[in-house]
């Protein structure tokens, strides 16, 4: 028995991981107790896989449990949605037409995913129809679509949590238990657990240019200090392209100081990567931490780069532009 980080009761605490396994996180530690961890699964942790995990499966990022998400994709031309799974486009629904005259079928036309699909339903309307003749076959295969569209979330209020309670996660092994316990840092805990009126963090690519180098999907989790406004600061970064700052503290007093607390891995070979011990992070002020000026050209800059960085690690796969819907 040990006190939950999150709740603070005395309880058996479960082993989880601080970015979640799902998007290619190997940092785990026993922090919060069972109940915590479950609803932090649900609420939080599953919104941000669903919204960035396609980075996951198209980085064919090797997981400890589970597979990594397909995902959805229209398919231009023609509309269709396809499921991409790392690999390949699969049509999602099997189209299956009947043409006939009077009682007799004249043509069939099944598209499907793969031949092993066509084979299933070309013998089941043979069963159904009661088909005695061999079904003439006219086979026409497509590689794959060659453009189609996507939606993705990296910004809304579970996100924001999720990212809050990863930062407070790297502070929870690395400083003494007695400080992060301490008053200084409820605000953040409460926020994690139920969410709030403002948000405590905010996709932010105004400051945390360092949190990537533009070439390697890295996600990186960095603790800073703003010493003369007793501000404790969380920069997350994920694939080297989501990046957040998060308040963690507004009213830290403590004679502990610290040289910057990071934690960095490159998710696909799954390496820790040492920074620079000396560097350090920009001091923010708060307005800059939750409300950062950037427009709206530079976070769609920002995206397209980090999708390059997919295209440098995968062969054979091209993302293109990136469009963003206003928030209303
Ligand atoms: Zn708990």
């Amino acid at each position: 028995m040990t006190k939950c980080f999150s709740c603070c009761d005395s309880k058996k605490l479960s082993k989880e991981h601080i970015i979640p396994q799902a998007i290619g996180g190997k940092l785990s530690a026993r922090i919060y107790c069972k109940d915590c961890n479950d609803q932090f699964g649900k609420e939080i942790d599953h919104e941000l896989v669903k919204g960035i995990g396609y980075f996951a499966t198209g980085l064919n990022i090797k997981r400890g449990r589970g597979k990594n998400r397909p995902y959805d994709v229209t398919w231009l031309t023609n509309g269709t949605v396809l499921t991409f799974d790392g690999k390949e486009f699969r049509r999602k629904k099997p189209t299956v037409k009947i043409e006939r005259d009077d009682e007799r079928i004249r043509f069939i036309d099944i598209r499907a995913g793969s031949k092993k699909e066509i084979e299933e339903i070309s013998s089941k309307i043979k069963k159904k129809y009661k088909l005695i003749d061999e079904i003439k076959k006219m086979e026409d295969c497509h590689a794959g679509p060659t453009e189609t569209v996507m939606d993705f979330v990296f910004d809304n209020s579970p996100i924001r949590r999720c990212v809050s309670k990863i930062a407070y996660s790297l502070m929870c092994i690395k400083l003494p238990s007695e400080v992060v316990f301490s008053s200084s840092f409820d605000e953040v805990r409460n926020y994690i657990r139920y969410g709030s009126r403002i948000d405590l963090a905010s996709a932010n690519y105004v400051s945390t240019g360092f949190m990537t180098d533009y070439v390697r999907p890295l996600h990186k989790i960095h603790i800073a200090l703003n010493r003369r406004r007793n501000l404790v600061i969380g920069f997350v970064c994920f694939f080297g392209t989501f990046r957040y700052t998060v308040l963690l503290s507004n009213s830290f007093k403590s004679s502990l100081y610290w040289p910057g607390l990071d934690h960095t891995i490159n998710p696909v070979t799954g390496s820790f990567i040492y920074g620079n011990p000396h560097f350090k992070a920009p001091e923010l002020e708060i307005p800059e931490i939750l409300s950062p000026k950037h427009s709206r050209r530079l976070v769609l800059n920002e995206l397209e780069k980090g999708h390059k960085i997919i295209e440098n690690y995968v062969k054979d796969h091209r993302l293109l532009k990136i469009e963003a819907e206003e928030k209303s």
